[in-house]
């Protein structure tokens, strides 16, 4: 972090900056220019509130150097993160597809289609039980009954399960019945919540909030990884822009973007991002092509019938065939699928 001071800062109002940063443990490195001080602050800077600074009468402007996240900054971790489902490795030269329907509707329904995608290819299961609706009146999930049907899934098929939290008080169930919890888009800036999840050490896909930047979305990471969960997976599925015709805008860029910025394993959500079943295909093939670690796909035997996302969500044939097209996409960037 760099400090400038205003020509003709007072000694004094330079020695309380200095006296507090000190007693805080940072260095100072000070250069004298013909008008004007400058302070290059040594140390981890990542705890420092800039604004506090920002506000001193003495001070011009305030820099960052370092990004204000540290646990999930790639600088202090060179190498990719693998975050293991279960088993299943994310994050590594293995593609990894998270498939199934935006809400399980009953037992038979999740079971069926967790066959599906199986065959298909999938390494993973989605399905909401608790659902976060825009509209109260909206089907709000099966809830803890949802959950259980997702366990005879998994223990029909052998695929880990994925599924989304919306409040603390649930962590313990999720704990034991749940492979990968899901933090959706609304609740990325939950941080009572991303808290609590530093507790624990089931791995975490945080998905990207509504209008997150890609630095508040990685700090949401720093949230639940500053409480000792490493285990982050993020998510990008798309944010609002000015864009109406999709229902939002996937930004693919931040794909690279994040894999620059840190080590935490990414996967893209094609589904949520274009809201219409038939730009599935293309964003997937585009987000394999851009360097995403994986893909979650909302898949669903009766779109027509479905009681939440039947628009976005691809029939099980078309999941199966988009996902030979995928594994040529991931040969040709040397990866595997
Ligand atoms: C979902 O995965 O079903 C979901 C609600 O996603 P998001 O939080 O990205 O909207
Ligand atoms: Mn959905």
């Amino acid at each position: 972090m760099v400090i400038v001071f205003k020509p003709g800062a007072s000694l004094e109002s330079k020695n309380k900056i200095r006296a507090n940063l000190e007693a805080s443990g940072f260095q100072i490195n000070e250069i004298n220019g013909v008008n004007m001080t400058i302070f290059g602050i040594i140390g981890d800077t990542s705890v420092l509130d800039i604004n506090q600074y920002r506000v001193d009468d003495s001070v011009e402007k305030v820099m960052r150097v370092q990004e204000p996240f540290k646990r999930a900054n790639r600088m202090f971790h060179p190498e990719d993160s693998i975050v293991k489902v279960a088993g299943v490795p994310v994050g590594g030269n293995k593609l990894q597809v998270i498939a199934g329907p935006c809400s399980v509707e009953s037992e038979e329904q999740v079971c069926q289609i967790a066959a599906a995608v199986k065959i298909g290819g999938a390494s993973m299961l989605r399905g909401g039980a608790f659902k976060p609706r825009t509209s109260p009146y909206s089907f709000q999930g099966l809830k803890e009954l949802g959950l259980d049907y997702l366990k005879a899934a998994r223990e029909a098929t052998g695929l880990p399960i994925v599924t989304e939290i919306m409040s603390a008080d649930m962590i313990e169930r999720y704990v034991e019945d749940v492979d990968l919890i899901q933090v959706g888009a609304r609740n990325m800036q939950n941080f009572s919540l991303l808290k609590e999840l530093g507790k624990i050490r089931k791995p975490i896909l945080l998905k990207r909030g509504l209008s997150a930047t890609i630095e508040e979305w990685i700090m949401s990471a720093e949230y639940i990884m500053a409480g000792g969960n490493e285990n982050v997976i993020l998510c990008e599925r798309g944010i609002r822009t000015f864009e109406q015709y999709t229902r939002n805008t996937l930004d693919l860029s931040a794909i690279p973007a994040v894999k620059k910025l840190s080590h935490l394993p990414v996967i893209v959500d094609p589904s949520h991002a274009a809201g219409m079943w038939w730009m599935v295909e293309p964003l997937a093939k585009a987000a394999v092509a851009v360097g995403a670690d994986g893909l979650i796909i909302e898949v669903h035997n009766n779109p027509e019938c479905a009681l939440c996302d039947g628009a976005q969500s691809l029939k099980p044939e078309r999941f199966a065939r988009l996902m030979g097209e995928l594994k040529g996409i991931a040969r040709i960037i040397g990866r595997d699928l």
